[in-house]
Order: structure tokens, then sequence, then C-alpha cells
């Protein structure tokens, strides 16, 4: 018979058991048993208790809520020991035992699952202990709570039957708030909730405390496969077979007297990650008081002042814990008639920010090392950061409508919507919505997934809606306390200003403020200095060099700010729509005769010209990618169905113009509107991606490719005479086969040639190609021979390896392909490794060995993507080019590959010397 129950003082057998790793430990125990039986064994001051194994649970849940053989012996056999621990005796009521029910799996999953406190109260104990305590406040106090969660959780009694009798006998009390209470009025409420038991559930509540803990242990059981729970694993990718364990604890008191109290603390700032003790207590209170965010709990720095030695011995075990498990800790703790006990650790939630900065922070005080410190913060992470916050000019003088905390950083703009529900059923790209409050419960994970923002009025840092709106970023401001909602009204008011359900407000969840109305947002930049170091260690072991695309100087500026080392792609024709270059583009296009193109090609010459020199300049000393034109032409036309709207309202116009001026105008329009329609249908193509673009256009209208060239050198000369370190790279798009780039890098290099002959001055280039055609990545040592550098221009090697249209498709059938699960990924987000990845990998290999110094990158919006890098670092590519906003992503998740590569190497760095103490 396997062993089901395991004391927290037994944590030796269950090592043997699993073979001493942590977690496997985790895995049998849960996260919250395993690291209450650690905590026992390093001396920190815990209630005595055991744990019943997610075996066990897994077990009953696969019997269909039968409890395995042996369990409820082995349980009553722990329940023994814990009596002699404590010499109090389960349901002895002149020395009741009483003890909590908790749940605990692997993974945290705060608040999700179910815990019963108190169990062991009944009619017999409550008066023994009202009898010896002189009065029945605390005893029935207990007792009700008992109820209550009993109720809940194990005969799945609605909250409210409970509420309603508790506010009831408020009402007859004549007092507003359950601290003024009496023993009297407990013990009719207590009376009052036996009775909802007994109608709601047709049952007596059981009074045997044997019994209260089996059943109780079984709802536990099943509150694993609860909704909440289910759809919080969902959203965080835990996995739905771990099962659930089960700790029973020895209770202790924090709402035994005005010395006991009951509180959360981190030991870092899970907001920023500062260094020192962050959290809520709450005097004369029990458990679930304080993250219920339904009274006002008080900041630790109380606790300081009031009791400073208790401060200090919490201090000092948060820091103890902090190094065992080298990570920032929450603990749970209670302090019952000055003693304190600590009831829970395990690694906190956190922002992206704290994330950074502890991981910094730690392995500057030698906790971890740089190797762990870059590893912990996910790329994801770096996102976050770079996630939108307020535009400060445009908050300039505004007053905020109301304060709050500031627990989630970011900033939200949307519609307030009051329940949960209606965040889930209104929430959308298009129509964003901020859900607002008085405190979220569990059951409302949905519809906080589902806003943008989320604020309450009532709860403090560790409060429920903190949390899991940290855990997953959205910025939220919490205990807005100047703030009344009505919920029936479905409107909030602060002082005089009304928001009603569909106004829009912006929240800042960094600063804690709240706006009416909507402020434009604009992207964070990284001064953070943490996220800077983090990101030079990351520069320390990627082996993949960072570019990024842009097309203008201060995109360039930025890329560069933000650590791109050369540009990857600077998309020409974006200057093409300019709007005081479109009509030249247009007139080039139009032009019949060959003096007129070329008139209007030069027109462009000085405007692409000065694009380029501001691009060599901020990327002084850095490789700059220059594409030439790459789509088709009709773009740069209006629309043909556009120019026929027009034409047809130009002539029903006509008609009735009066004077002669007038009508020779309107003939003039449209003369040329007809031209232009013409000219668009001449160009028309019925598909345009596969059609007369790229290198096509350059073969078929070679006047514009090499204006383009000349720009690209005649600025490269004039910076470099400046002194500037220019290294231009002429890329040529679309290529299929070799004979398109060797006609087009003829043409273009003389004429390079001829504008440095003209200058005098020679500045270092090369020309290379886009590998974006299965073909050319097929013959890629035919075109290497050619090209001097490859750059795989995956958006369209994708569509043309798949043979699908992106733009069509991710309307269309793509979005059901991925609902089913046909395809794994959007192969537009994340390089599809075994379709246009071996193409890669071929064109990679045949590269190489036809020009071995041959550079290879890649361009495409995969390039921003940390699994996408990770195939690139593979593949052996010497860069990846992304949008300026995600270079720091892509900095990381390049160390990341690199570090995953050496763990393959199996080359561990030595364990930092301050760790495991
Ligand atoms: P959750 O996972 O929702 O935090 P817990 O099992 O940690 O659930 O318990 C809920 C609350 O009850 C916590 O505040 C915890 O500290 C408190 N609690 C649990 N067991 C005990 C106990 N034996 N004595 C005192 N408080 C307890
Ligand atoms: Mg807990
Ligand atoms: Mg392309």
């Amino acid at each position: 018979m396997p062993k089901y129950i395991y004391l927290f003082t037994e944590l030796d057998d269950v090592e043997a058991r699993t073979g001493g790793d942590h977690e496997a430990v985790r895995g049998l125990l849960g996260g919250k048993g395993a690291n209450l039986a650690d905590m026992t064994r390093l001396g920190v001051p815990v209630p005595h208790g055991f744990t019943a194994t997610t075996e066990a649970c897994n077990a009953y849940l696969s019997a269909g809520g039968e409890l395995p053989e042996g369990l409820w012996e082995q349980a009553l056999e722990a329940v023994a020991v814990l009596e002699e621990q404590t010499g109090k005796g389960f349901g002895d009521p002149s020395a009741p035992l009483l003890v909590s029910c908790r749940s605990g799996a692997k993974f945290s999953m705060p608040g999700m699952m179910d815990t019963v406190l108190n169990i062991g109260m009944n009619d017999l104990t409550a008066e023994a202990m009202a009898a010896s305590a002189g009065d029945g406040r605390f005893a029935f106090d207990l007792y009700r709570r008992l109820l209550h969660m009993y109720g809940t959780v194990v005969l799945n009694i609605e909250d409210d039957a409970f509420e309603r009798e508790l506010e009831d006998r408020k009402r007859t009390a004549g007092v507003s708030v359950d601290a003024e209470l009496g023993g009297d009025d407990w013990r009719d409420i207590c009376e009052r909730y036996k009775a909802v038991v007994r109608t709601f559930s047709g049952r007596e509540f059981p009074p045997d405390p044997r019994e209260q803990l089996r059943t109780a242990t079984e709802a536990v059981f099943r509150s694993w496969n609860g909704k909440r729970a289910v759809d919080y694993r969902t959203a965080s990718g835990i996995p739905h077979d771990l099962g659930t364990a089960v700790n029973v604890q020895t209770m202790v008191f924090g709402n035994l007297d005005s010395s006991s109290a009951t509180g959360v603390c981190m030991s870092r700032n899970g907001t920023t990650g500062e260094p020192g003790l962050e959290g809520d207590y709450l005097e004369n209170a029990q458990g679930e008081d304080v993250v219920a965010g339904t009274r006002r709990t008080e900041p630790l720095s109380g606790l300081a002042e009031r009791s400073p030695e208790l401060y200090t011995e919490l201090e000092d075990i948060a820091r103890r814990l902090e190094r065992h498990h080298r990570n920032m800790q929450d603990l749970e703790f209670t302090i019952e008639a000055g003693k304190l006990w600590v009831l829970q650790t395990r690694d906190g939630k956190r922002t992206a920010e704290a994330e950074v900065r502890i991981a910094v922070d730690m392995a500057d005080e030698g906790l971890i090392s740089r190797r762990e410190a870059l590893e912990r913060v996910s790329a994801a992470q770096v996102d976050v950061f770079l996630h939108p916050k307020f535009d400060p000019r445009a908050i300039g003088s505004r007053e905020p409508l109301a304060e709050g905390l500031a627990v989630s950083p970011g900033a939200a703009v949307g519609q307030v919507v009051f329940d949960a529900d209606r965040a889930e059923r209104a929430g959308s790209a298009e129509r964003p919505v901020v859900l607002v409050r008085p405190d979220t419960k569990p059951d409302d994970v949905h519809g906080m997934l589902a806003a943008v923002g989320i604020v309450t009025s009532r709860g403090g840092r560790t409060s429920h809606a903190a949390l899991v709106a940290r855990q997953f970023g959205r910025p939220a401001v919490v205990g807005v306390s100047s703030m009344e909602i009505d919920l029936v009204g479905r409107e909030l008011r602060v002082g005089d200003a009304v928001v009603r359900e569909g106004d829009w407000i912006s929240v800042d969840g960094t600063r804690g403020l709240l706006y009416e109305g909507e402020i434009p947002t604009v992207v964070a930049d990284l001064d953070n200095p943490y996220l800077a170091r983090l990101l030079s260690w990351a520069d320390d072991v990627r082996r993949i060099g960072v570019r990024a695309n842009a097309d203008y100087p201060r995109d360039a500026e930025r890329a560069r700010s933000h650590g791109a080392e050369g540009i990857g792609l600077c998309r020409t024709e974006h200057m093409f729509f300019e709007t005081d270059r479109l009509p030249i583009v247009q007139r080039m296009i139009m032009a019949t005769e060959s003096h007129e193109r070329e008139a209007a090609v030069m027109e462009l010459l000085p405007l692409q010209r000065s694009d380029f020199e501001g691009l060599f300049r901020v990327m002084d000393g850095l490789p700059v990618i220059i594409r030439l034109i790459d789509p088709p032409l009709h773009e740069f036309l209006p629309a043909a169905s556009q120019l026929t709207a027009d034409l047809a309202d130009l002539k029903l116009r006509l008609q009735h113009l009066q004077t002669l001026p007038e009508i020779d105008r309107a003939l003039e329009e449209i003369a040329t509107k007809q031209r232009y329609l013409e000219r668009a249908r001449a160009l028309h193509e019925d598909n345009p991606m596969l059609g007369t673009r790229g290198v096509r256009l350059g073969i078929l209208i070679p006047e514009l490719v090499r204006m383009q060239v000349r720009a690209i050198f005649e600025a490269a000369c004039g910076c470099a005479r400046d002194g500037v370190d220019v290294h231009p790279e002429i890329m040529i798009p679309l290529v299929t086969h070799v004979q398109e780039l060797r006609e087009m890098r003829g043409a273009l290099e003389e004429e390079g040639r001829r504008v440095m002959d003209e200058t005098g001055v020679d500045v270092p280039y090369r020309f290379g190609t886009m590998i974006e055609i299965p073909r050319a990545a097929l013959t890629a040592d035919e075109i290497a021979e050619v090209a001097e550098f490859f750059s795989f221009g995956t958006n369209d090697l994708t569509q043309t390896t798949f043979g699908i249209s992106r733009d069509d498709a991710e309307q269309g059938f793509l979005v059901e392909y991925l609902r089913r699960g046909v395809l794994p990924s959007n192969p537009f987000e994340t390089l599809d490794e075994d379709g246009v990845g071996r193409l890669m990998e071929w064109a990679v290999g045949e590269g190489r060995r036809a020009r071995p110094e041959l550079e290879m990158g890649i361009c495409g919006e995969h390039g921003g993507d940390p699994a996408s890098i990770g195939l690139c670092h593979t593949l052996g590519l010497d860069y990846v080019s992304c949008s300026p906003f995600r270079v720091p992503i892509a900095r990381l998740a390049a160390a990341h590959a690199a570090l995953a590569d050496r763990a393959a190497d199996a080359e561990v760095e030595p364990e930092p010397v301050a760790a495991r103490a």
C-alpha cells in the first residue's frame, strides 16, 4: 500500500522516495506541502501538520471520488501524532485540537482552490472554549468561520446565504463592522449558519471532527477540478493532471487578541523589485481576512513600529528563506499572542520590472549566477517592459480622477465595466474594457483576463486583484478608497464626478492613478538601469547579432539606443509613399517617354539621398542594409475602383458646370484620371504578390533602381567624407534565379563605381540578396557566387513555401487551422522549423559552401520572435533583424539560445558561493 500521508517532519522520507530532487518532492507534496516540510527542517516556526499527497488526490479523482485504500487510516495515525505533539485532542472540549485543511498543488495557484479553517469546532468545543475564556467572542467566531467555509467548500452552498445572515444580525445588533459583534452575536450567527447548512444541503453540520476532516479533504481534492482552478491552469499553462495535495495543519490564531495578527509579506517589493520586506497585515484577524481585501490592511511598517522584535524576526526568516530558495519569497504569517508563526512560503509573483531588478540584484549579491539571472527573465517579460505608458505631454496638468495603490504597472485605456462576465463578453481589441470592482474574487479571473486594466476600490498590495493583475501583466490600481461603486446603478462616483458603465477611463498602474477619458500612450524607453545591465550580460553570452528593421533615421536612432548592431532592412519604398514624393513617383509610373521617366526619377534622387545620409550617420560604424524597391507599382497608384468612381462623379458634375474655365478644368481632370485608370488596369495582376515586383521591377525599369543605388553611394561617399564610418549593403529582393542577380549586380555596381569615381571617395560596400522564394533557397550555391550576403525574408518565404497568401489566410482559413490544431502555431509568427526552417538550413549550407564568408541573417517579422530567434541561432545565422522595439527582446532571446546550447554541452558554471546557505 503506498504511503499517502507524510508528516511535515518526514521530509527525509519523501526525499528518499523521490530521489531527493526538490522538483519531485514538490510534485508529490505540492508546493505548499513541500515548503512547509522544508521550513520545518530549517527550524522556521511552522505549526505541526501533515500532507496527503497528490498521488492520493489523483487516486481519489480517478476512482470517481473514492478515497484510496489506506489513506484514511494513515491520516488518523497522523492526527494522533498531532494530538501528541500539541497536547490537545481532536474533539476534546478541555483542550480542542483545531486544524486547517489546505489545498496545495505543485505550482502555486493562489486562491484557486479551497481551504477550510478551524476544523474540530462543534457545539461542545465552542461552549467549552467560551466558558474557559469567560466570553464567547473568540470561540464562536472560530466556529462560524468553520460553518461558513465548510458550507461553501464541502457542501457547495452559496456564499450569499451566509453573508445575508451575518448582515442581518449586524443590523439587529446595530453595528456596522464585524469586530463590534460580541460573543452572543456570534453564538446566534452559528445557530443561523447551522440552519443554513440544514436548509441548503438537507443535512446537519457534522459535529465529529474526524468526519469534518475527511469530508473537507475530499472537497479539497475535488476543488482541483473546480471551474476557476481549471480556467487558471489553462491560462497559465499548468498541466491538468498533476492533482493537488492536502495539508492538514494545527491552527494558530491571529484573531485571539490584540497582540495577535495575520499577514502576508514579500521578501522584496513585488512591483519594483526593491530590496526590503513589503506586505500587509491585520491585527486580530484570521487567514483569509487579509487577502479577501474586505478589511483595510496595514502596511508592514506598522508592525516594525509596534513590535520591532517580531518584525526583525520576520525579516530574518524571510532572508533565510530567500537564500535557501535563491528567489524572492512570498510568506504568510500569523502572530498568536506575540509569537510568530509562518504558514506558507513560495516564490513570489512579481511584475516584469521586479523580475529584472531582482535577478540583477541577486546576481550582484552572489545569490545566483549571471547566467541564472538571464535565464530567469523571459523574453515575454522584456516585452512587458516595452508596454506603453501614458504620454506625459498628454497628461500635462490634467487632474487625476482618483488615486489608489499602484500594484501592476503599465497604462490601460478602456471602457468601464462593472462585472467579470460583462468584461468577458464585451472585451476585445477594438473595444478594450477596464474592469472596475469593489474587490475581486477567484471567480472573476475570466473577466480580469478579458480586461486591459483592473481597478478596485478596496484591497491592498497583496489582494487578489493585485496578484492576478501582476501575474498576467494587466495594469491595475487597487484600494481606490475615494471611489464609490454603485453596482446596481452601474456607475462609479468620486466626489461630484460620475463615470458610467461604457465611459472611457485611463488607468496608470505605474503610478496608481485613474483619469477620465482616453489618454494617448507612448512606448516606454529603456532607461531602466537594471534592464540595461541584464541586457549587457545577454550581449556577453549571445552569439547571434541583433539588427533592426528601420526605414527612417528616427527609427534607426531608437534601434541603436535599444542596442541594435546595424540595420538589417531599410525598405526604400516606404519613402515613396510620403506626400511630397508620391506625385513624383506617380509621374514616373505614368511616363510614356523615357526622358519623362528619367526626369521624375532624377527628382527623387536628392530625396532618397538625404534619407540614406540620415541612416548612415545614425549607424556610424555599423552595417546598413538597404533593399531596393520591392512592391508592385500599382500600389503607388489610386485603386482602379476608386478611379472609376471618381470618373463617374466628375462626369456627372460636368453637366452642371456653367463657365468655360470650369468645364475645361473638369475635362482635364477627367483625362488625367482616365490615363491613371488605363495605367492601373495595365498594371493590374491577379496575383500581385507573385507578380512584377522586387528584382523583376529592376530588370524592367533599370533607371529606378540605378537611381536608388546612386542615392546610396552619393550618401555614403558624402558621409564618409565627413568622417562617418559607412557600411552600405545593397539588397536585391525576390530573386529566384542567379541570372537576375548577375544582370542587376553588374549594372548597379557600375553605377556605384561611377559615383565613387565622381566623388573621389571609396567606401566599403556589399551586394546581396533576399532569400524569400524556395527556388532561391534551393539554388543558394549558385546565388552565393554573385551575392555577398543573404537575408532570409521569412514573411515571403513562409508564404511561398506554404503556398498561401498571408493577407487572405490570416483572416480566413488559417484562423480555423489554428483553432483546430491543424497547424501547431501561426507560421507567420513563429518560423515553421520543419518546412521553412529546412529550406533555410539547406540554403545556409549551400551558401557557405560556395562562399565561406557569406553573411547571413533574417529580416522577416520572425526576427523578433523568441522561438524563431532560437532557430536562427541553431541554423548558424550571423544576425536577426527585427523592429526597433523588439531589439531588447531579441538580445535576451539570443542569449537564451546560446545558454541552451551551452547547457547541452554540459558546460556548467560553478554554483555561486552564497547559494544554499
Ligand atoms: P490559499 O492557497 O488560498 O492561500 P491557504 O491554504 O494558504 O490558502 O489558506 C488560506 C488562509 O488561511 C491563509 O491566509 C493561511 O495563512 C491561513 N491558514 C491556513 N492554515 C492555517 C493555520 N493552520 N493556522 C492559521 N492560519 C491558517
Ligand atoms: Mg496561502
Ligand atoms: Mg519580401
